[in-house]
């Protein structure tokens, strides 16, 4: 039925293919509720914007900018916003479903949602990103809103681009509207415990994963893929918590050390000039990075990364989704025959999504909280989702990631009942 639309064929690998798969593999356990199953795979409504700006040699450059509310039945949109060469509206589809699985399965009142620009951050001077920044969000200013939907940090965008996003939209409406967006700076009604957040949430169910495991996280080596905000909080708390970590790739280069990196000395560089320039360990070949002998891997940059052919090799035998849809359907397969655990993107890296729901509540009430209150919350929500997700994969013998779908999608679904359908 339908079959005429595009997007409902895509490649089996690409992050939308990926996605459709997903939830392929959740039906059977929706019972009565699979009859809407049908909404998950439609995009509510996916905006396309030409993004015009003045560059600093007074040419005009154009770029195409992307806003995807994915499903809404739950609340306002939420999810961020990327800016990278390679984005596409395929992707930020991907991306914005993938959001609305997460806020479901941690089971906070929001829907899914996400942005992208294609561009390449590092060849705009930091005029010409605030002005792409300003054109942008003025653009799908018609969509976006503090009960609407509220973008947030991805790849490559960070609090000052939230700050223009916020200015901008408050420009428009004729007043500071600071609960547009979450990943703000602390003194534009941004929340401690943000930046974090993301990695402290794949450290949080890593640890517990860790423990069912019976693997002891002192002296447990760790591969991270991908050193941003998410990789390298991560990697510090694991640090922390006694691990070594072992290798480390970014979009510069792979580096190892099987005594352990030194981590105080590597983040300064990689967040310079990319790990290249780091010399306290061995560089390695990219491809290399995959079967370095670790106990946990961590991708943290972008989709599709662990291919069959990577899960083949790799010798880690837990697998902490920090990136969103970093593993293909294929891939999953063959680390579940291969008995390596994965702690999935939609529950992994949930620890972001929750504190900017913290945002946003600070925001709305202009109360604001302290660090530990924010941390306590973060760390029992994010069990108590673990948890519920445990339990329905030893319930049904399935998946982790099956198990979360299966959890998010009875939510999502069960409010598309309830509300039923307009008009
Ligand atoms: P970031 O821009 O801070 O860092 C991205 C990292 O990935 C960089 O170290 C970059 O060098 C690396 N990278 C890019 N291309 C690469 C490649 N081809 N090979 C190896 N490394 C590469 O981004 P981030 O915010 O840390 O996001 C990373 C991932 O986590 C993304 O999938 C994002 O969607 C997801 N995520 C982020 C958040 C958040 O709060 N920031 C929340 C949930 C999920």
């Amino acid at each position: 039925m339908n079959s005429e639309i595009s997007y409902v064929h895509p490649s089996a690998d690409s992050p939308w293919g990926t996605y459709l798969s997903q939830v392929d593999r959740v039906v059977p356990y929706l019972g009565g509720l699979a009859r809407w199953a049908e909404t998950l795979k439609r995009p509510k409504r996916a905006l396309i914007v030409d993004v015009p700006i003045e560059m600093d040699d007074g040419t005009v450059a154009h770029f195409e900018g992307y806003r995807v509310q994915h499903n809404m039945s739950r609340g306002p949109g939420k999810g961020g916003v990327r800016f990278h060469p390679q984005v596409t509206l395929e992707e930020v589809m991907a991306l914005s479903a993938w959001m609305t699985v997460k806020t479901a399965a941690v089971n906070l009142p929001f829907g899914g949602a996400k942005g992208g620009i294609r561009l390449d951050p590092k060849k705009l001077s930091q005029n010409e990103l605030e002005k792409v920044t300003r054109r942008y969000t003025s653009e799908i200013g018609i969509i976006i809103g503090p009960n609407t939907d509220i973008p947030a940090p991805d790849v490559n965008t960070n609090a000052q681009i939230m700050a223009w996003m916020m200015d901008t939209y408050s420009m428009n409406v004729g007043g500071t509207a600071t609960g547009v967006v979450t990943g703000k700076p602390l003194h534009l009604g941004g929340s401690l415990g943000r930046v974090k957040a993301t990695g402290r949430g794949v450290f949080v169910t890593g640890r517990e994963a860790a423990r069912r495991l019976g693997l002891d996280l002192r002296g447990a080596r760790i591969a991270v893929q991908g050193f941003g905000n998410v990789g390298s909080v991560a990697a510090e708390l694991f640090a922390e918590a006694g691990a070594r970590i072992v290798a480390v790739q970014d979009h510069t280069g792979t580096i190892f050390n099987g005594d352990g990196l030194d981590l105080a000395a590597l983040i300064p560089v990689a967040r310079e000039d990319g790990l290249a320039g780091f010399n306290g360990g061995k560089v390695i070949d990219t491809e290399a990075f995959w079967d370095v002998p670790c106990d946990i891997l961590i991708p943290a940059a972008l989709e599709g990364q662990i291919t069959a052919e990577r899960a083949l090799k790799t010798q880690a035998k837990l697998v902490l989704e920090g990136a969103n849809g970093p593993t293909v359907p294929a891939a999953d397969d063959i680390l579940a025959e291969r008995g390596v655990l994965v702690v999935p993107d939609v529950i992994c890296n949930a620890g972001g999504v929750t504190v900017s729901y913290f945002e946003w509540v600070q925001d709305f009430s202009s109360f604001f909280w302290d660090e530990d209150e924010i941390n306590v919350r973060l760390d029992r929500i994010m069990m108590n989702a673990l948890n519920q997700i445990w339990d329905t994969a030893d319930r049904h013998k399935i998946t982790l990631r099956t198990a979360t779908f299966a959890v998010a999608c009875e939510r999502i679904l069960m409010a598309r009942q309830e509300r039923g359908l307009y008009p």
